[in-house]
């Protein structure tokens, strides 16, 4: 069965952000069909178009035989184990788990697109992505260090 590498990008910011984040992950290295697994250092941001305490952030990557809706099913059910809730539109979360890479691969479907449709615009998602993989290229849009200038006003820190 063919392998593609996934990087993926985790997000809390509501409850004890550093262990929902770490559960989440321990759940994302135990997923079928996965392996290889190595996650960004962690980084603190200012929420944007939302409201709420500091996000903490991270982006982790493996190489996986799962399918794109697969995976992002499988991320669904761990948001859901940490009982997330979508009472609105950029609502705070204890838990977001978005598909950002998956291979070099473009796809739109209606329930899923990726490259994840706005991580260029958001800095907590490339500062952790660049960090894990400097070189990558995100399909349709360029190098990650080059997109990186464009968000170089975001208020993203590297966790304590
Ligand atoms: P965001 O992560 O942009 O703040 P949500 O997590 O609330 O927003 O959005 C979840 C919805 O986005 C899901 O219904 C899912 O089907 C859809 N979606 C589309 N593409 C992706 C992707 N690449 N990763 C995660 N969810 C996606
Ligand atoms: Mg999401």
């Amino acid at each position: 069965m063919s392998e593609s590498q996934a990087c993926i990008g985790l997000g809390a910011n509501l409850g004890d952000v550093r262990a929902v984040l770490a559960a989440a992950y321990a759940q994302v290295r135990q997923l079928p069909g996965t392996r290889y697994h190595r996650c960004s250092p962690w980084f603190t941001s200012a929420p944007i178009d939302s409201s709420g305490p500091d996000y903490l952030n991270a982006v982790a990557c493996f190489d996986t035989t799962l399918s794109p809706q697969a995976l992002l099913e499988a991320l669904q059910g761990i948001e859901r184990c940490h009982a997330r809730e979508r009472p609105y539109r950029n609502a705070p979360r204890t838990l977001d788990l978005d598909l950002l890479l998956y291979g070099d691969q473009q796809i739109a479907t209606s329930t899923l697109t990726v490259p994840h449709p706005r991580m260029h615009e958001r800095a907590f998602v490339l500062l952790p992505l660049a960090a894990l993989l400097p070189t990558v290229v995100i399909p349709g849009l360029g190098p990650v260090s080059t997109l990186l200038s464009s968000v170089a006003g975001q208020s993203v820190w590297r966790a304590g």
